[in-house]
């Protein structure tokens, strides 16, 4: 299977749901590639007849009005009065709606608005509690970026949202076109200088399968091709509503994998649709032995044609509508791996607490908390890992660790976007109160509870429940736990009750096992 068809099969460009932008286009913020003239697509592969598009507006939004969702954002925007909190509602959502599905979105949006429902209120918000609201949604950047622009916001535009798509392109950081086009369309509706359309991923799996463009869906010669046709369909009287509908129909009719052709309020208008009733026809015609014609199966008949599926590429029966939209397939994700040791003491009432220290302020996981870890080279042998752990520990800490403390809990994976990493995972426990010294990389101690309340990644959260999985299982007399946890300080590292010592004075050697 090729790589276009691989991408085609396996879904198209995005999870159902998903807000994201091609990569083509998030690089070309605000700017057009094509330069002078251009062919116009051929007729297959657009809408020209104004009919047409009149009624599939008709029968986009009637249905949109029947069978919508109930969704938070929706409901600000149809309630809130005030433009400028509209506006900030509905970036805030299209922000969390970016490679998140609404499912994920919903509580986290719901506590968002309760805790800054305004952008005032966002602006003098410190990045920290930013990053421990975002904490489990992924691609931290988002929650900055925004931050950064509601301030800007604040501070430069005098908390007055831009009121045209253009606008709020050309001053929002972050803010690419088809946020812009989000925000003006749902957020001003009719005060929009200009109706504008919207291409996100269920757009675009939507829109390749109407006009059956079967080229590479994040090119930028078919992207532009889709921003043409957005523009083009989207309703002149309720921009906003057309939108959004557009948006549900790819999120719940017109699904990745098993699209509910048969309920999709545009069938009728849909090439991809009409194209399988064809051949279905063409099947069972043959199979009744009766004259079978060749079918008309609508093909651009323009050689070359840059929207058409590529020859060595042609539309696969096997496949349906799913033919569309199709991609290059991804770069395989980086494989990495790093040593996370979870340094654990037993806290007030004998509540385990554990040590965290905060990432560097940019990069991966810019800002956000984690157990010390070191990234590994690849194939390094167990022994060596555990090698260059305990160094690690030893130059941070002062203390001689050693590597044979270290308890090996087991491997954790977490996929990022672009890495597929594996977490060694080991603990040392520790005991009594500890004081860091501050010049150090910043880090605290927190209780489970204030765990899962920091700014931690998910694959953190992870790793600690693997830790606990562990303790769960060692401490379940039906396991026959063979290894059990000192409770005391022993030798040199005792110590009176209270007594604040330095963090190197609890590192202490091994436990026997
Ligand atoms: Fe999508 Fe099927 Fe509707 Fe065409 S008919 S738009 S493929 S759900």
């Amino acid at each position: 299977m090729s790589q276009l068809r691989a991408a085609a099969a396996a879904g198209g460009l995005r999870r159902s749901g998903g807000r994201a932008v091609p990569a083509a286009r998030r690089s070309r913020k605000g700017a057009s590639p094509r330069g002078g003239t251009q062919a116009p697509p051929p007729t297959p592969h657009v809408f020209s007849d104004p009919a047409e598009i009149g009624a599939l507006r008709r029968n986009l939004l009637a249905w949109y009005d029947r069978c919508k969702r109930d969704l938070p954002w929706r409901t600000l925007a149809a309630t809130e009065p005030d433009a400028d909190r509209r506006a900030y509602a509905v970036w805030v959502s299209e922000i969390m709606l970016q490679q998140t599905q609404v499912a994920t979105v919903i509580d986290y949006y719901n506590r968002w608005m309760q805790k800054w429902p305004t952008l005032q209120a966002l602006a003098e918000a410190s990045l920290e509690e930013v990053n421990e609201l975002w904490a489990g949604l992924g691609y931290y950047s988002r929650g900055k970026r925004l931050q950064e622009a509601a301030k800007k916001v604040v501070s430069e535009l005098a908390g007055r949202m831009p009121r045209t798509a253009e606008d709020l392109q050309k001053l929002l950081p972050g803010v690419g076109r088809y946020t812009a086009g989000a925000i003006a369309s749902i957020s001003y509706g009719q005060l929009s200088l200009q109706a504008t359309g919207v291409v996100d991923g269920n757009v675009i799996r939507v829109l390749c399968r109407l006009r059956c463009i079967g080229a590479d869906s994040s090119s930028p010669a078919v992207i532009d091709q889709l921003w043409d046709m957005a523009n083009a369909l989207v309703d002149r009287s309720r921009p906003g509503d057309f939108n959004q509908a557009l948006m549900e129909l790819g999120a719940t009719v017109c699904v990745p994998k098993a699209p509910l052709c048969r309920e999709c309020p545009v069938k009728q208008h849909c090439r991809a649709w009409r194209r399988v009733e064809k051949e279905l026809a063409f099947a069972s015609q043959k199979l009744f032995g009766k004259p079978t014609p060749v079918p008309d199966v609508e093909d651009c008949g323009v050689g070359g044609c840059p929207l058409c599926p590529p020859a060595m590429e042609p539309w696969d029966s096997s496949l349906g509508v799913t033919n569309f939209p199709r991609k290059a397939a991804k770069k395989q994700p980086r494989v990495a791996r790093t040593a996370t040791c979870v340094l654990e003491r037993r806290g007030c009432h004998g509540a385990p607490e554990y040590l965290i220290v905060q990432r560097p302020s940019s990069g991966l996981l810019a800002g956000l908390w984690e157990f010390p870890s070191l990234p590994l080279d690849q194939d390094l042998q167990e022994e060596k890992q555990r090698e260059a752990l305990a160094d690690h520990l030893r130059a941070w800490t002062g203390w001689p660790v050693v590597a044979g403390g270290l308890r090996f809990v087991g491997e954790v994976v977490h996929i990022f976007s672009h890495i597929h990493q594996t977490y060694v995972v080991y603990s040392l426990p520790l005991d009594g109160d500890v004081t860091l010294d501050p010049a150090l990389t910043p880090s605290r101690w927190v209780t489970e509870e204030e765990f899962h309340a920091s700014a931690v990644s998910t694959a953190m959260k992870k790793v600690l429940k693997a830790r606990e999985k562990q303790r769960g299982e060692e401490s379940s007399p039906g396991k026959g736990s063979k290894r059990k946890r000192a409770t005391k300080p022993q030798g040199a590292n005792s110590t009176r009750p209270g007594t604040q010592l330095s963090l190197r004075a609890f590192l202490r050697p091994p436990t026997s096992p």
